[in-house]
């Protein structure tokens, strides 16, 4: 099986010194494209939005002197005619941007006639519809080279969850069966945000299929200023990328369908955990709160009300009422003792 295409480099271009010393440091490894962001999507004001235009002319160093190929993000059409002046060679659409059907629009429009490779991101909510629409906002704006990106989602979740992102992974399933011969790269610094488990993440990518990594990588990645639990050093890349080549794929049984099912399943299976996590979260501060305002853990007419309230929801979902109602009760059990817990001095 051939190895996985390697896209790798920084999160953000920082200073010209840092990406020409992380670029040289790649040297030896087979990487595909060097990547940089210039023009950060910042989910909060204030965190760094990139250096913008002026990388530009960094990133055609890395390019003279290391010979790799090198691409960044564009999110405006102004990005997309910096890019096509500064000779860079590829382009991603970040999380944010495909989220935005008339922000792809708008770039697909501006790289009519100059038809760069693309990678695309998956959108931030499990929403496969519009990831496909990008998808196909690029291919009728001519563009033929196009990749996508898997890097999981934002959900309600993720603040309780051992991964930044979610990986939803039937998400990535559904897009390969609307797409069969899309290139399908896995993401792992952004669904892991964290540098230990980069690896193992990889590990699974290939094992499940996907055609190629696009991994964070910085010189010194304890300084960098946007995502820096995320980045590895060029060496520890270098590791991880022979380790990999004796990675094997997964044989699909000839029940494919059956994996996928559960697949999907065990999403769910963690999904309704890490809920009942969160749940429980809540509880722990309701019982701080009794505490403090000196009102009794047990307040029964309270429990009616949410076994009320759950059978009438089970009704409508079509849920076995019974079934529900024994749920609750040994939620509403464990919700007290995580309530007594929490006022214990
Ligand atoms: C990135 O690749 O640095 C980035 C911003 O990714 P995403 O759009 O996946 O959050
Ligand atoms: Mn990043």
């Amino acid at each position: 099986m051939a190895p996985p295409a390697i896209v790798a480099g920084p999160c953000s271009a920082e200073s010209e010194e840092q990406l020409l010393a992380t670029a040289n440091s790649l040297r030896g490894i087979p990487i595909t494209y060097f990547r940089a962001g210039l023009w950060k999507p910042r989910t909060r004001p204030g965190a760094f939005q990139g250096v913008g235009t002026e990388g530009i002319q960094w990133l055609a160093s890395v390019k003279k002197e290391s010979g790799l190929r090198v691409m960044t993000e564009v999110s405006l059409p102004r990005h997309v005619e910096e890019v096509l002046k500064g000779g860079i060679e590829a382009v991603w659409l970040g999380a944010r941007t495909v989220s935005d059907p008339f922000a792809v629009q708008d770039i697909a429009d501006a790289l009519k006639g100059n038809p760069l490779p693309v990678f695309i991101k998956n959108p931030i909510s499990p929403d496969t519809q519009l990831w496909l629409g990008a998808i196909e906002r690029l291919q009728e704006a001519g563009i033929t080279d196009i990749t996508a990106v898997f890097r999981g989602f934002s959900t309600l979740h993720t603040a309780k969850s051992f991964h930044r992102n979610t990986p939803y992974w039937s998400v990535a399933y559904e897009l390969k069966s609307f797409l069969p011969s899309l290139p399908l790269f896995c993401d792992p610094s952004h669904i892991t945000g964290r540098r230990d488990e980069i690896e193992p993440m990889c590990r699974t990518a290939i094992e499940m299929g996907f055609d190629g990594l696009m991994i964070e990588c910085h010189i010194a990645p304890n300084e960098a200023k946007s995502d820096a639990a995320q980045q590895i050093t060029p060496d520890t890349l270098r590791g991880i990328v022979e380790r990999l080549a004796s990675c094997q794929r997964l044989e699909r049984s000839q029940h494919a369908q059956l994996e996928s099912f559960r697949t999907i399943l065990s999403e769910i299976d963690e999904t309704l955990l890490m809920v009942l996590a969160r749940r429980m979260e809540v509880a722990r501060s309701i019982g701080q709160y009794k505490q403090e305002h000196l009102i009794p853990i047990l307040q029964t007419d309270q429990f009616s009300t949410v076994l009320r309230e759950s059978e009438e929801r089970a009704r409508r979902l079509g849920l076995d009422e019974a079934f529900v109602r024994r749920l609750f009760s040994a939620i509403h059990e464990l919700s007290i003792s995580v309530q007594t817990e929490a006022i214990k001095p």
